[in-house]
């Protein structure tokens, strides 16, 4: 079986991450529409900042739910697969998705960037406690310079190599997709069609997600084309499912069917 999976807010609004749609989506007043951008980095990137720490913070503190569960366990069962998700958190990996099985097409929240150079780092949980270990040791930091131990708590990291404002590793609205990682879904869709393809928990505002969808499941080859969304998307005219659910119920049936089949 050859299945595409592509989710969006929606999967982690379940696990308690806010979209950027809607009041909750709503950050001291402000829009995320309008802090997720470079122009709000350019001009107040200690606010930008801010802001991600406390969505890293959130993000560490929620569970996978049912439907990143559901999602992991179909990528084992099928033999050719992959999940693009929109989502930067890291909640799909946690439930267990292979990360070789997985595009996070809007990158990752963890990886602090320069915003000039090729320079990166990751920051999990692991590594703080570290830092904070070594911060506690009088200043004997992992790290040369301290970059790290500024980003935990506060300020503005800078780029080791090029002293640059370092950035979320996130693809802000206006900006391209990252190359490596589009290669990866075009290459998966050059593959061949796939007998199911799955879109979740997500508004498909953006064209690149209905033709991935479309290009993965083409009518003439009569794939499955699943919607899994309680509200109605540019994508549900072309479906040959709609499920008016909310992921963490509908995925588990979903793919409990499949499996069996
Ligand atoms: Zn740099």
């Amino acid at each position: 079986m050859r299945v595409l999976v592509l989710t969006g807010a929606g999967v982690s609004a379940e696990s308690g991450i806010p979209t950027f749609r809607g009041k909750d989506g709503y950050w001291r007043n402000l829009d995320p529409t309008r802090l997720a951008t470079p122009e709000a980095f350019a001009r107040d990137p200690q606010l930008v900042w801010d802001w991600y720490r406390e969505r890293r913070q959130r993000i560490r503190n929620a569970q996978p739910n049912a439907a990143h569960e559901a999602i992991a366990r179909l990528a084992h069962h099928a033999k050719d697969f992959l999940l693009v998700t929109q989502n930067v958190d890291d909640l799909h990996a946690r439930a267990g998705m292979p990360a070789q099985k997985m595009v996070q097409i809007h990158g990752d929240i963890f990886v602090t960037r320069c915003s000039r150079c090729d320079w990166r780092t990751e920051l999990r949980d692991a590594d703080i406690h570290n830092i904070r270990g070594h911060i506690g040791l009088a200043g004997a930091c992992p790290s040369a310079d301290g970059n790290e131990q500024e980003d935990v708590e506060h300020g503005i990291p800078t780029c080791r190599k090029c002293r640059a404002l370092m950035r979320p590793g996130v693809v802000w609205f206006g900006e391209q997709l990252p190359w490596n990682e589009l290669q990866r879904v075009e290459d998966f869709l050059d593959g061949g069609a796939c007998e199911v393809v799955i879109v979740a928990g997500t508004t498909a505002t953006f064209g690149y997600i209905i033709d991935w969808a479309l290009q993965g499941s083409p009518e003439c080859l009569r794939g499955e084309l699943i919607e899994v969304n309680p509200e109605e998307t540019p994508l549900s005219r072309f479906a040959t499912r709609l499920v008016r659910e909310p992921a963490a119920i509908a995925l588990p049936r979903i793919v409990n069917e499949m499996i069996r089949s």
